[in-house]
């Protein structure tokens, strides 16, 4: 598919034009101004539709949360869709929703944000890792069938950076058991797989649309199922276990009485935030058109390099990557630098990083509490040791992304231990 790097085909991405050799023993950086690794793509749509809001007089959950749920629902292909205030909020209430509690089992991946694992813990229940694919650094089903108990009453599976997870290979393993899948859908709004959307696969799916994911609200979340009893008590969790949110109550045709049914939180999403989510969800097609754009500069570009493992496009069935992060693994046995050095030095050049992730079980509570050490995960491992994620969103100009190319050929040049 790729020819290498300098073989780029435009394949109608024409706004690719760019010199092919700089000089990169240059001492100064490679670019004057500081690139972010990520800044969210918010216009005219997105600000008209917060002081539409604003000057409504209704600004928490109301008319424009359910827009943007029922939008969101019929985009992904699920029945119902559930605004929060954080993909975090969302999964600690489906699982409570699901009944998981003390002495249940939940298994999922260690390539995640400590927030799927966290929330796990949170309920009571306890979290079973399992180690992931090295090529697509997600979970790897024939580790999820070894893993699983009579007390197992949910398997996360976390979309890597977009990359859809085998949800057959999962269900075949999950469904005998009659254990619910419940997708980590963090980097997957937009992500295809099979020819469905993330979402549309009858699973319950959590999406987070903070900042740097691919569409934001601020911060915001939603939950996507089919299931009408889940639906019914997320949402009672969501809002202080009352069968009716105030605007039910208070708004036009609304009536008055209430009941407290749970112990429940406040992770209702405000109008303010759904006003963005409208318009960033209307844009998310155009967006991972250039996410993709970007990604595949990326590989051709850097394609060449040893000192680097690109992210896998194809996972070996059909999909469509939402590019939410490119992810390369630096190879830290052939430079003498390790990773967080590489990223000091492209900040040096004024190229912004990020770190999706460090291994979970490596940070200190999860080694104090579960007992995980080092070599419990060996992929995850490896990865988590060489992973860094460089700057990928929609507004990137051409010129930043070969920016971003010079500076990683200049770093590794800088640092690779043979051929200097
Ligand atoms: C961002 C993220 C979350 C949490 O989402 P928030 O909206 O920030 O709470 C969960 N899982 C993964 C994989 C994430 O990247």
């Amino acid at each position: 598919m790729h020819d290498g790097p300098g073989a780029f085909s435009l394949r109608g991405y024409p706004s690719f034009n760019l010199r092919e050799d700089n000089d990169l023993s240059d001492d100064r950086p490679v670019r004057d101004t500081f690139l972010p690794f990520s800044r969210p793509s918010l216009g005219e749509a997105e600000i008209g539709g917060v002081v539409e809001v604003l000057k409504s007089g209704w600004i928490t959950t109301g008319p424009k949360t359910r827009a943007f749920e029922e939008q969101f629902a019929a985009y992904v292909g699920a029945k119902h869709a559930l605004a929060v205030t954080s993909g975090t909020g969302g999964e600690h209430i489906t699982l409570l929703s699901m009944g998981i509690g003390p002495g249940d089992e939940v298994i999922t991946s260690p390539m995640t944000w400590a927030s799927s694992v966290n929330m796990i813990v949170a309920v009571g229940a306890t979290p079973v890792l399992v180690d992931v694919d090295p090529r697509t650094f997600n979970i790897d089903p024939a580790q999820v069938a070894k893993k699983i108990t009579a007390r197992t009453r949910a398997i996360i599976p976390v979309h890597f950076a977009g990359l859809a997870c085998d949800l057959d290979a999962l269900s075949a393993i999950a469904a005998p058991h009659g254990i619910p899948i419940l997708e980590d859908a963090a980097h997957a709004v937009g992500t295809h797989y099979k020819g469905g959307q993330i979402g549309s696969h009858g699973n319950t799916a959590i999406y987070s649309f903070h900042p740097i994911k691919n569409i934001t609200t601020g911060e915001g979340g939603m939950v996507t199922t089919d299931d009408d009893a889940l639906a019914a008590q997320i949402r009672l969790w969501r809002f202080h276990g009352v069968n009716r949110d105030s605007w039910a109550r208070s708004g036009k045709g609304g009536a008055g009485g209430y009941d407290v049914l749970l112990p429940g939180f406040k992770y209702n999403m405000l109008d303010l935030q759904a006003a963005l989510g409208i318009a960033q969800l209307a844009r998310l097609e155009e967006f991972i058109a250039r996410r993709t754009e970007l990604a595949e500069f990326f590989l051709a570009k850097l394609g060449g390099l040893e000192e680097l493992q690109l992210p896998v496009a194809d996972p070996g069935f059909p999909a469509r990557h939402a590019w939410h992060l490119f992810t390369p693994l630096v190879d830290v046995d052939r430079l003498d630098c390790d990773r967080f050095e590489f990223m000091d030095e492209l900040k040096n050049e004024n190229i912004g990083t990020g770190l999706h992730f460090l291994a979970v079980h490596l940070n200190a509570m999860y080694e104090k509490r579960f007992g995980y050490r080092r070599g419990d995960f060996p992929n995850a491992e490896r990865i988590s040791d060489r992973i860094l994620s460089l700057p990928l969103f929609p507004s990137m100009t051409d010129r930043d992304a070969q920016d971003v190319v010079d500076a990683v050929v200049k770093v590794v040049r800088r640092h690779r231990k043979v051929g200097r």
